[in-house]
């Protein structure tokens, strides 16, 4: 069936009977869900963190290698990875799309399934939001209501600071690069990826075959491609209360890392020193960006949507160099983090492979850029 045929009321009823069981939990604060004018809640004695990011066909997807519980999934933790930026836990969410009226109700219901995943993992409840019709290109965008208690701004980084990243960046980047060269086979099996279950289509596939328009085509090892593709439609974002402990500022790498860190550093009125080999590159990406002839260092310094966490903290706190692993939250294994430069007091520069100091351009992604 497709939405036109059940009308908004319908569509709506539905939504609050799936999603209002939900929130029987007495601690949770919810007074009000889905069904009214409004929600409401109560988050006593703590401070309230409010963010909102919308996501365009056509800007921010493509419907070609992403499924609908995909997208679903991505624009939760793109959302969650803007609380968790700023120290704060994620407690409620609402939604607002736009959906062409022949969209059916199977991919509005896969929608609705990433989005319950990923609420499951980040403890986040549906208390409402705003359905559309739209001529053209679909649109979805959340807000997140999260709660904390020390706030960590971009605008803390101190000179002497030492700068740290989690994980790795490039990888989304490079996943994306994958995505547009698959074939139209290679993009339906990618779109039927569900979450954890291992798919059996996947298993029977040792290779990825990537067009490639002006060579012969390039076979990628799936074990070594997967990760990468992952990162970019399926990320999982990452909760540490270390970090919280010992950030001065912080930033979720969104849109590049260069460019990320330069926000800090004009918010902060600091300036800072990057050291290329030390910015970590994945095992993947590695592999990946040789086939593809792609620099992995481009790809981890201004490729966006990694959704890795960029702090400051004092020096002394990690020894300089020294890569950390600490448990972190249930929905992922390991977060590893690397120091990567240091805040200094004016310039912006990174140190090159071969030791020559360069100046930190914000490369990266940026809406209306040339
Ligand atoms: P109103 O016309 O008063 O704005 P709506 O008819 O748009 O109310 O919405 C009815 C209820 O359904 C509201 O509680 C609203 O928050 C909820 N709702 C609408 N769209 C969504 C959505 N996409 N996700 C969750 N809840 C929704
Ligand atoms: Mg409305």
């Amino acid at each position: 069936m497709r939405l036109h045929q059940k009308g908004e009321l319908s569509i709506l009823r539905d939504l609050k009977e799936k999603f209002n069981p939900l929130l029987k939990r007495k601690d949770s604060g919810i007074i009000v869900g889905i069904g009214d004018d409004a929600a409401v809640f109560t988050c006593p004695n703590e401070k309230i963190l409010v963010t909102t990011d919308m996501m365009n066909e056509g800007v921010h997807f493509d419907l070609s290698y992403t499924s609908a519980s995909q997208l679903g999934f991505k624009l939760v933790s793109v959302n969650v990875s803007d609380i968790y930026a700023m120290g704060g836990k994620p407690k409620f969410i609402f939604l607002n799309i736009a959906l062409r009226g022949d969209v059916s109700d199977e991919f509005f219901w896969d929608f609705f399934d990433g989005i319950s995943i990923a609420n499951n993992i980040y403890g986040l409840k549906l208390l409402g939001g705003d359905i559309s019709s739209t001529i053209n290109d679909m649109s979805v965008s959340a807000t997140v209501v999260g709660v904390g208690q020390k706030i960590i701004k971009r605008s803390g980084a101190r000179i002497g600071d030492k700068i740290y990243l989690t994980n790795s960046t490039g990888d989304s980047a490079c996943g994306l690069e994958i995505l547009k060269k698959l074939s139209s086979r290679g993009r339906n099996i990618i779109k039927s990826y569900g979450f954890g279950i291992i798919n059996k289509e996947k298993r029977q596939q040792k290779w990825l075959t990537l067009n490639n328009t002006n060579s012969k085509n390039i076979k990628l090892d799936f074990n070594n491609a997967e990760p990468l593709i992952k990162r970019h439609l399926m990320p999982v974002v990452r909760y540490s209360e270390e970090i919280n402990e010992i950030g001065t500022s912080m930033i979720d790498v969104s849109d590049g890392l260069f460019i990320d860190l330069l926000r800090v550093c004009d918010e902060s009125g600091v300036g800072a020193r990057l050291y290329l080999d030390r910015i970590p590159i994945s095992k993947n990406l590695k592999y990946a960006c040789k086939l593809l002839n792609l620099n992995p260092y481009k790809l981890a310094t201004s490729g966006g949507e990694d959704y890795e966490l960029l702090f400051t903290a004092p020096d002394g706190i990690y020894p300089f160099k020294d890569v950390v692993s600490t448990p972190a939250n249930s929905s992922s294994k390991q977060l590893s983090i690397t120091c990567i430069g240091e805040i200094i007091p004016n310039a912006r520069v990174v140190i090159a492979l071969d030791g020559t100091e360069l100046p930190l351009r914000a490369e990266g992604y940026q809406h209306f850029g040339s």
